[in-house]
């Protein structure tokens, strides 16, 4: 199942894409299909009921939408947690001159700066090194705590494409890596939110970034340092996760800094990350505008 989070006009639904539209599922009054945390919360459950809601009568009662009346914001609103990780694919690694990970490299974002996709993604005043990153996200379906490799993916709920957008120059100077990852909007990600049967093997996914067009990153999710199931397992020895916890998990190699030259983003570029069997995420750039008046 493809599902969404999308606005027509001043109202959000919680939906399906089915073929070439969307279907609202929070119109039923099922507290299991009100929104996508729900919907992970409930998982088998959710998803059984959706399949019965499609195959009967009610189907024709669930309001219908095409894809240019909506405006997709991310697959799960507000996570309580979105958890990136740090040099998870060894090119990467040895783009940026430095030895692969002997564990998983964790760092936050904070869930305020999601966009969906279509949403522009706004170059903040404060950085003139801002980069792209794709990247596949896991999505927390059952709840975990202390979870084995072995049992871990149980506990995925969904899957989804991701772009973390980085500003290298705030990256180097604070040390950490919060602010430089968390200006608003500097988490793509969508469209949609893809169920783990749709997906199969999540190491082995092509993913790809076309930067206006020109292929800047090429990898398969083979290629990962960590898989999902240990990243998961990893990051659940230290903190319990909840449905429609955000994992993000590590880009390839291509990223703008460490070309030569290096090429960072400028108003109307427009990204475009594609993950096999997961979707295309497209976003454009733009300046930030709004911001002017306020400093
Ligand atoms: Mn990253």
């Amino acid at each position: 199942m493809r599902l969404a989070t999308f606005q027509v006009g001043e109202v959000e639904h919680f939906g399906i894409f089915m073929v070439d539209r969307y279907l609202a599922l929070d119109t039923v009054g099922d507290p299991d299909l009100c929104d996508a945390r729900s919907f992970l919360a409930a998982g088998e459950r959710g998803m059984r009921r959706v399949a019965l809601l499609l195959a009967g009568p009610e189907r024709d009662h669930l309001p219908v939408f095409s894809p240019d009346a909506v405006r997709l914001l991310p697959p799960v609103r507000h996570p309580g947690k979105v958890i990136c990780v740090g040099r998870n694919y060894s090119e990467h690694c040895t783009e940026q001159g430095r030895r692969p990970p002997g564990e998983p490299i964790l760092f936050a974002k904070f869930a305020a700066s999601l966009v969906g996709h279509g949403g522009a993604v706004v170059l903040p005043p404060q950085s003139r090194k801002v980069d792209f990153e794709a990247e596949l996200a896991a999505v927390i379906g059952r709840e975990c705590d202390r979870v084995p490799v072995v049992r871990a993916l149980e506990h995925v709920g969904g899957y989804a494409v991701f772009n973390d957008i980085s500003a290298r120059d705030l990256q180097a100077r604070d040390k950490q890596w919060v602010r430089a990852k968390s200006f608003r909007t500097f988490g793509p990600m969508g469209p949609h939110l893809v169920t783990p049967d749709e997906v199969g093997d999540p190491q082995a996914l092509h993913i790809t970034l076309r930067l206006n067009g020109k292929l800047m990153q090429d990898a398969s999710t083979r290629q990962m340092i960590f898989s999902v199931a240990e990243l998961v397992s990893f990051v659940s020895q230290v903190v319990r996760l909840d449905p429609g916890d955000v994992i993000a998990t590590g880009t390839p190699s291509g990223v703008g800094a460490f070309r030569d030259p290096p090429r960072f983003l400028a108003a109307g570029d427009r990204m475009q990350v594609a993950i096999e069997r997961v979707g295309v995420l497209e976003n454009e750039v733009v300046d930030d505008v709004g911001g002017e008046a306020e400093r």
